[in-house]
């Protein structure tokens, strides 16, 4: 027979279940509501596990620009956000970590704002706010099953003890995404949600590598340099400068992974990139023109690592063999053209984009039309809110991700507690 949770205190109870970022805002600010018991329940033995290897263990935790520009780095479905950024912004989260002890640094160029302290520092001041605020943690437990009855929510929550039942009145969904399955968000609650009728939209990586067939450039893996990329098909469209990582499989970094949010919804288009994207063309003709003794190498190395200049080049001699090692007042003005073409305006052959398991974040997930944006509350099963990567809501590198996951997680704990 499965055991029940004895309630913890006489109050009735809202359960978050998932305690990465979102999870863990949630928990707080329900926790701060005298009505409510709070429940964090968490499948692994820690909290936050997806958190402490973002930004490659530094945790580019917001962006420090306006608002207003913060919602051209969400790929869709931004006006969802207005409500839940205007009760808890980059600023009111960079605020509350300073509030904390918990220091930040701004990165000049891209404004990206990075945790100064270790994110392991971050999730523990966070739970000792809601340890305070007596938020009863469950570590090692998997949330498998929902039933909506008349108390609110019966949640079968799985552990090595086996399963017990747990009744809340109101129910937080902080489960992320499908990528990096090891940390624990893996989807498995998305199918919980399907058999209470809550719909997703279509799941997709987003945030990863663009698998190229271009041995020219996947054989210097290793390099990185910054690029434009361009491309538009139908209402897609992308157009950006900045820096890649090339791999052996093809393209990844920064400008890579932001161009595969948007190309992971479509077929066929014609992908270009610039390998010298500041530089003009015309500064590399006349650099030509007036350097008629040195070789196609000297002049691109000038502006390109040497390493992918000679590949390029390489593709060039297919047809011309000597030609970029020749001075180039002696190479026709067809084959410079040919040259100048393969660097600015090279088209890239798409092959296919890196696994969702390894993507950065998921594209799609639960249906915003369903959601109310000011509360993030179910517009179909009263007490049921959604935060953080679990929405239908993916943005672009930069901290944006882990922001709309405190967010739309305060505003979730917040309305829930109320
Ligand atoms: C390598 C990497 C680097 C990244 N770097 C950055 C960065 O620098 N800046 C940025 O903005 N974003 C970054 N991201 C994205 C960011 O980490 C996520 O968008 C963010 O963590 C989402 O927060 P969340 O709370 O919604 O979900 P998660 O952090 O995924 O947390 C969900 C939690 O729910 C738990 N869970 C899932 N299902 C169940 C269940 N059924 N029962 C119980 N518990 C469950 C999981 O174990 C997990 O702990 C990075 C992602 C990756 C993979």
């Amino acid at each position: 027979m499965e055991e029940k949770y004895q309630d913890f205190d006489d109050r009735e109870a809202i359960a978050v279940i998932g305690g990465g970022p979102a999870g863990i805002l949630a928990a707080i600010e329900a926790s701060k509501s005298d009505n409510y018991s709070v429940y964090l329940i968490e499948r692994n033995d820690e909290l936050g596990k997806k958190l402490k290897i973002t930004g490659g263990g530094r945790c580019n935790i917001t962006n420090f620009i306006q608002i207003d520009e913060f919602y051209s780095n969400v790929v869709g479905n931004d006006k969802f956000l207005i409500p839940s950024f205007s009760k808890f912004s980059n600023v009111d989260l960079m605020n509350f970590l300073s509030k904390l002890g918990i220091g930040t640094e701004i990165e000049e160029k891209t404004n990206k704002v990075y945790l100064k302290d270790t994110p392991q520092k971050l999730i523990d001041t966070l739970t000792g706010i809601m340890l305070k605020n007596k938020v009863n943690i469950l570590f090692s437990h998997t949330c498998n099953q929902v039933e909506i009855n008349e108390e609110g929510f019966l949640l079968k929550l799985e552990s090595s003890k086996g399963i017990k039942d747990l009744t809340v009145k109101k129910l937080i969904c902080a489960t992320g995404g499908y990528s990096y399955p090891k940390t624990g968000s893996d989807g498995l609650f998305m199918k919980v949600l399907e058999d209470i009728g809550i719909k997703h939209t279509k799941i997709l990586p987003a945030l990863t590598s663009i698998k190229i067939d271009d041995p020219y450039i996947t054989r210097v893996p290793g390099i990185s340099l910054d690029t434009r990329i361009w491309f538009k098909k139908n209402r897609v469209k992308y157009d950006e400068i900045g820096p890649i990582v090339v791999t052996h499989t093809g393209i990844s970094g920064p400008n890579a992974m932001d161009a595969s949010s948007f190309l992971n919804k479509i077929d066929d288009a014609t992908v270009r990139i610039d390998l010298i994207p500041t530089v003009p063309r015309e500064t590399i003709e006349k650099d030509i023109n007036d350097n008629k003794k040195k070789s196609l190498i000297d002049i691109f190395s000038k502006y390109c690592p040497q390493r992918l200049v000679a590949n390029i080049l390489d593709e060039l001699e297919n047809d011309n063999t000597g030609v970029s090692k020749s001075n180039v007042g002696e190479i026709s003005r067809k084959t410079i053209d040919i040259a100048i073409k393969k660097f600015k305006e090279r088209e890239l052959n798409v092959v296919g984009l890196g696994s969702i398991e390894n993507s950065i974040v998921t594209s799609g997930g639960i249906g915003l039309k369903r959601i109310d944006p000011k509360t993030m509350e179910s517009k179909d099963v009263k007490g049921l809110y959604f935060c953080g990567e679990l929405l239908d809501i993916d943005c672009l590198t930069g901290g944006f991700n882990l922001q709309v996951a405190f967010s739309t997680g305060f505003l979730a704990g917040v309305n829930a507690g109320n």
